[in-house]
């Protein structure tokens, strides 16, 4: 998901949320609108179940313990039958009624008991429920912390969403359920549903359940709904949690994972496969998950398309009677199959679809180089009309949403965040959807790796971060920015207060820093360890863990392994992905001073002289003008007496290896490291020269920094380092990065 490149067009999203709608009880009701809750959803906890597997704490966060070899089925090696370990399968009919905004769905689910005991109950999300009303977990959240979501953009009287149980069975008998509240929500949350089977799946049995739902979509909110036309559909139908075996994520007993849906957390599910009939009108314009099967089938002037897709764990489709027509293109690479690209677009947004096109074939190539081939057949890119740009900047397995411009000039900020936002959720389908993180509890896994990936294709292929606009063009101004320079800029630097490896919704300071941070340590740590093993390290992180949900050890392991620098890995997970630890080092004090003779009494013979200033003074004018004389082109700051330099080096934060480098005036150098967890450290030298300019972090491996203006001095005028790091210098830049550096 991106989160603020709205901000940079919509303009202040406080102004927004402040202008936004009160909510009152009577919006709550409605016909249509409460799920036929039982009894249970209103009195707090339902009993245990009675299997005795326990849910993933409200308070899971990233995991230390590295997975089991065997975890989620093992390495898959490509010579399996299929991608993945499939668990579950869809199988759906879903009508759209466009002009209700609905869709009415008959889901067969199929799910598979990986683990070794019975299981009774299972918990399934009904994430559309997150936009029932005020009092779902997201808005309670929305509304506690005073925030908005991405572009602050609210629900309206009449334009509430949710998802309604009509029926589920197993077999022929009915299954109950009861709304459940894993992460101590409030008891109107109605996200997360268990149901307690007539009967237990044995262990490596599958059990199907016939679900018939009715989902009415909200007005395009949270990545997802309508707008007119224009319709979203994610997070739609009801989709089972994740069992968790000994092994798996630090499960150390079977486990499931399911949480209610917050204001900055997205999504974990089992891998699977789909196969969905979505009917609509004819004239709508459908684009989905997956590979349409045939042509559509008509009856009663409704067309039904059947799309299908394995190896995937969600399933989001669009529908839209405004598309223009489609631009579709072919690519290909190593070891993917042809994959058609199809861009959807409205009219008002046709000159996006090139430029979108064109960024995910550049996308597909540089993903598929880095990482891993992409393995499926199909990528479709969905731009949202105007008005509806809350559905953009979302990603879905093999389908994702895009931003739409009217006109994209080269070298702006629509540019290059039109190729940002497509570059990011098309990432994201190998973070999220591949590897498959869990984006509850390691958020760090999918919006942090992903970003950070996103902005090495943006550096490998030299572009810059383009944030000027037509107006600021006439004026002369063009900003452009190197990325991870500006990226560091949006994320708290001195004042970190929470860890990249925290949960996505238990934050002080949101989920930006997810993004930023954590894109700025992994390309610290790469500066580090080096750009190619860095690579080959992520290359084998995808090539064991594609298909398996790792966690945060996982990766922290194979980063160790591969780049054979287990001491620094593992200091940086330490401090800056299962902690957010401050890093500032700075030139404290730096000083050169000529060594001249010095004024005092002295022993000569059996009496004493004094060496009185005035005479010094006299001896040190004669020596330089001798020195002068001898030495006609020497340049300033040398002379007939020695320097002696100093450099405090003062550290604010955690202690980061460094290299210090002073440069004299006769051209020497010199270089010191300083590595010890110390709070401060003096450096001198006395040397035939005048120091000219010290240095800490010359190779730059250290944007974490709290202040980068501080790493350089000079003792002449010298405008170099500030030069250099010259948007620390400034706030107003600050403030523009910050708004595009999380998208
Ligand atoms: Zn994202």
């Amino acid at each position: 998901m991106r989160l603020g490149s709205t901000l940079l067009r919509t303009g202040a999203a406080a102004v927004l949320l402040a202008a936004g709608v009160a909510v009152t009880a009577d919006l709550l009701a409605g016909p249509d609108q409460a799920p036929p809750a039982p009894a249970a959803s209103a009195a707090g906890t339902p009993p245990p179940s009675p299997d005795g597997i326990p849910l993933a704490a409200p308070n899971a966060a990233a995991v230390t313990v590295a997975s089991a070899p065997n975890a989620w089925g093992g390495i898959r090696t490509g010579l399996e039958s299929t991608l993945s370990d499939r668990v579950v399968h869809y199988d759906i009919d879903a009508t759209l009624d466009p002009v209700k905004h609905t869709v009415t769905g008959r889901e067969k689910l199929t799910w598979r008991n990986r683990s070794s005991v019975p299981v009774s109950s299972v918990y399934v999300h009904l994430y559309m429920n997150a936009f029932e009303g005020a009092g779902s977990t997201f808005f309670t959240e929305k509304r506690q912390r005073d925030t908005a979501f991405r572009s602050g953009v609210d629900i309206r009287s009449g334009e509430w969403g949710h998802i309604a149980l009509r029926s589920v069975t197993q077999g022929n008998a009915t299954v109950p359920w009861t709304f459940v509240h894993p992460d101590n929500g409030p008891a109107t949350d109605h996200t997360v549903v268990r149901f307690d089977l007539p009967a237990a799946v044995a262990p490596g049995a599958s059990t199907t359940f016939d679900i018939d739902f009715h989902t009415q979509l909200p007005r395009v909110m949270a990545r997802t709904g309508y707008f007119g036309t224009f319709h979203l559909v994610g997070q739609w139908f009801p989709k089972i949690g994740v069992l968790e075996l000994p092994g798996e994520r630090g499960a150390t007993a079977p486990r499931w994972n399911a949480h209610e849906m917050h204001l900055n957390s997205e999504f974990y599910a089992d891998f699977g496969s789909f196969d969905v009939r979505l009917t609509a009108p004819r004239d709508y314009t459908i684009g989905a998950t997956g590979e349409l099967q045939g042509a559509p089938v008509e009856q009663h002037g409704m067309l039904t398309h059947r799309y299908v897709q394995g190896d995937v764990h969600d399933f989001a489709w669009t529908a839209d009677k405004r598309s223009a027509k489609p631009m579709v293109e072919t690519w290909t690479g190593p070891g993917s199959p042809n994959v058609t690209v199809t861009v959807l677009y409205p009219p008002e947004y046709a000159a996006s679809a090139a430029p979108a096109m064109k960024a995910a074939r550049d996308s597909l190539s540089y993903f598929s180089n880095t990482l891993g081939p992409y393995p499926y057949k199909t990528l479709t890119v969905v731009i949202p009309p105007h008005n509806a740009e809350e559905a953009g900047g979302m990603e879905y397995p093999t389908f994702f949403t895009a931003e739409g411009y009217a006109k994209v000039e080269p070298d702006l900020a629509s540019q290059y965040l039109l190729d940002f936002v497509t570059i990011h959720e098309f990432g994201h389908g190998y973070f999220y959807g591949i590897l498959a993180n869990n984006e509850f509890e390691e958020p760090v896994l999918d919006e942090g790796l992903n970003e950070y990936w996103d902005l090495r294709m943006i550096r490998d292929r030299g572009q810059k971060i383009h944030a000027g606009t037509p107006f600021t063009r006439r004026l002369g101004i063009t900003p452009a920015f190197d990325a991870f320079a500006a990226e560091r800029m949006g994320t708290p630097r001195s004042d970190p207060a929470d860890a990249p490896g925290q949960n996505a919704y238990d934050r002080l300071q949101d989920i930006g820093p997810v993004y930023s941070r954590t894109a700025t340590l992994m390309r610290d740590l790469e500066a580090r360890v080096g750009k190619e093993p860095m690579e080959r390290a992520f290359k084998e992180y995808y090539r064991r863990w594609k298909f398996r949900h790792p966690s945060t050890a996982d990766l922290r392991e194979t980063l160790a392994e591969v780049t054979g620098q287990r001491a620094a890995v593992e200091s940086v997970f330490a401090r800056q992905v299962y902690a957010a630890t401050k890093v500032d080092d700075r030139i404290a004090d730096f000083s050169s001073r000529e060594q001249l003779p010095l004024p005092g009494t002295r022993q000569a013979g059996s009496g004493w002289v004094e060496d009185k200033q005035a005479d010094l003074d006299k001896r040190v004018e004669k020596a330089r003008e001798a020195w002068s004389k001898a030495n006609p082109k020497a340049k300033d700051g040398l002379g007939p007496y020695p320097f002696r330099t100093e450099v405090l080096l003062r550290r604010y934060g955690a202690a980061v290896p460094q290299t210090l480098v002073v440069k004299f005036a006769d051209g020497s150098v010199e270089t010191v490291r300083w590595d010890a967890d110390e709070r401060w450290h003096k450096f001198s030298w006395v040397k035939p020269a005048r120091a000219v300019s010290a240095e800490l972090d010359p190779q730059r491996l250290h944007y974490l920094d709290a202040n980068k203006l501080d790493d350089s001095r000079t003792l002449k005028a010298d405008a170099s380092a500030s030069r250099r790091w010259g948007m620390d210098a400034s706030s107003f830049i600050e403030y523009l990065l910050s708004l595009i550096a999380t998208v």
